[in-house]
Order: structure tokens, then C-alpha cells, then sequence
């Protein structure tokens, strides 16, 4: 079957978008597995992106890692790679767009200012329209009113980004484009029709749509799958010294990724080829099976 539909429009592109902070481990390898098997199950297109957007936060040759760490897995994807850091003129004509159309402002407030204020901004700055001085950062104004969607995994999830978040960052004071502008502009730009990754990102999923339709674009499905949590909760990621991947591990890997997202592959597919286990998964792939939670403790998962 092609992926494509008579008009040649793709009917599904889903893609993985890992940060370049660090080789996979078995957190990230979930988001890969599964963002792959729901496009495979559906004749789409998997494509790769690199979000090397924070170079303060990232790991020198993380980025060529974990590309290797994918091919070793046969998770092949389509195309080429599209790295953020080579988006940055398309970034900015995003920021003037929304500039121009005064629907951001400046903010100079101070670290310990937005601290004190917990997980929701203010509005303190909506008045300041041209640069300060100083340090600043560059917020989008936020509406009054809910922000709603159906998760393919979650079910319904709302929210009211100016009660809940408020005026959010799209430039940040260190002039690093947000991660909300990039993964948007990016998003359209690849012809995203489906996202699938980790609940850790589901409440960055309002803000996008948001800013999707202030600049005109398609809003994709999403579908957030549970998040694996040391035993502090917090979620596995180099930060919080998750253990790479090892590839030579692969089939294991890949069954345990299989069981993880709801399969239940037989045992003995521990060891059968990757290839044979990604097509056994793509067959019996079920989004509806993935598991309905947030996070998953590390320690609750049973694999040798
Ligand atoms: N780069 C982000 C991360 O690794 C994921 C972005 C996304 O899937 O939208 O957490
Ligand atoms: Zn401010």
C-alpha cells in the first residue's frame, strides 16, 4: 500500500522529534515505537526532526546517537531529517507575523518575579510594545476561553491558557526561539497530520493549537502516550541519569516497548529479529490499547 491518497495528499505523516540532550533510553524509546507503529498501522509517513533548538541543554554528538541508535532498531524513517537549527529564518518570519499583527509584547520581568507568581503568568508586560533595554523575552497575548481537543489515548483535555498558563514565551530571553513556536511552524511545515508522544507534553498541546490558529495553520490529531517516572515521579530523561538504550539489546528492547504500549507480544518474540516484532506490532498496533495513565513507575515495569 502507498501512503498516499488520489489527490497525493498524505493521508497521515506522523513523526519523532527528540531533543539532542542525550542518547534515547527506554523513556524515549517509547515515543519512538509508538509514534512509528500508529503510522506504519495506517500507511503514513514517519518522518524524523531533530529539535536541536537549545544548545545550552544539549549533548555534543547526541543528535548523531540517537539516529544511530534508531537505525540499529530498524526504526527507518521517511525522508531526510529536518533539523530545527536549520529553521530559524522560518522561526522569525512566525515571530514577525505575530509581531506585526500586535499580538505579542515584551516582557522584562525578572526570574524571581515569574517565580513568585507559581505556574501562571500575569499579564504584568502586555503594555510594553517596544524593546526595553534589558534582558527580555518575547510572550504571545492569551484569550479568555478553553482550548479543547480529543486525545486518541486520553480522551477529552481542555484548558484555558490564560487562567491556566497565561501570556506564554515564544522568544526567550536568552533569543532562543520556544519550543511552542518552533514544534508548530514545524509541525505544518512537515505536513503533520498525527502526533503521538509522551503526556508529559499534553498540556503544551493548547498553546500549539493556539498558536496554530493565530497563524492560519492545520491543527494535526495528538495522542499522548503515559510517561515512564523514577521514584521521585519525575520522568526518565538524561537530567535524571536514565540508562541509554543499548542496541544490542534490540529485540528486547522492542518487546518490552511492544508490552509497554498495551501488545501482548508472545514471549518468545524476546529474541525474534527487530524487523519481525515492528511488523508483528504494526499488525496488531491498537492505540486504543495504550494504556490510559499519566506516568508509569520504572520500578513497576517487569523486564530482565
Ligand atoms: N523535542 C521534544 C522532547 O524531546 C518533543 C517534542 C514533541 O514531540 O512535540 O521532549
Ligand atoms: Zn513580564
Amino acid at each position: 500500500m502507498n501512503s498516499k491518497n488520489l489527490n497525493s495528499e498524505p493521508i497521515y505523516t506522523g513523526r519523532f522529534a527528540p531533543s539532542p540532550t542525550g542518547p534515547l533510553h527506554f523513556g524515549s524509546l517509547i515515543a519512538a515505537v509508538a509514534s512509528y507503529l500508529d503510522a506504519k498501522a495506517n500507511q503514513g509517513l514517519w518522518l524524523v526532526r531533530m529539535e536541536d533548538l537549545d544548545p545550552p541543554r544539549e549533548a555534543e554528538g547526541a543528535a548523531e546517537i540517537i539516529l544511530d541508535q534508531l537505525q540499529a532498531l530498524d526504526l527507518s524513517w521517511d525522508g531526510d531529517v529536518l533539523y530545527q537549527s536549520s529553521r530559524l529564518t522560518q522561526y522569525q518570519e512566525s515571530l514577525k507575523e505575530l509581531m506585526n499583527r500586535e499580538l505579542c509584547f515584551y516582557c522584562d520581568c525578572t526570574r524571581p518575579r515569574i517565580k513568585s507568581l507559581g505556574s501562571v503568568y500575569d499579564g504584568h508586560c502586555r503594555a510594553i510594545t517596544c524593546p526595553p533595554e534589558g534582558e527580555h523575552a518575547i510572550r504571545v497575548l492569551t484569550e479568555d476561553r478553553v482550548i479543547a481537543f480529543e486525545d486518541l489515548v486520553q480522551g477529552d483535555y481542555q484548558q484555558n491558557i490564560q487562567s491556566e498558563i497565561g501570556d506564554f514565551v515564544i522568544l526567550r530571553k536568552d533569543k532562543l526561539f520556544a519550543y511552542q513556536l518552533a514544534v508548530v511552524v514545524d509541525d505544518a511545515f512537515q505536513g503533520i497530520t498525527h502526533i503521538i508522544r509522551g503526556f508529559d507534553l499534553i498540556d503544551s498541546t493548547p498553546r500549539q493549537i493556539y498558536l496554530q490558529q493565530l497563524l492560519g495553520l492545520a491543527t494535526p490529531i495528538y495522542g499522548h502516550i503515559p510517561v515512564i517516572v523514577n521514584e521521585q515521579g519525575q520522568k526518565l530523561s538524561k537530567q535524571h541519569f536514565a540508562t541509554p538504550i543499548n542496541a544490542n539489546n534490540g529485540s528486547r528492547l522492542i518487546h518490552y516497548s511492544l508490552q509497554f504500549l498495551g501488545l501482548s507480544p508472545p514471549e518468545l518474540n524476546k529474541t525474534a529479529p527487530i524487523k519481525e516484532q515492528l511488523e508483528w506490532g504494526t499488525e496488531m498496533w491498537d492505540i486504543q490499547a495504550v494504556p490510559k495513565l499519566a506516568n508509569i513507575p520504572q520500578n513497576s515495569l517487569e523486564m530482565d
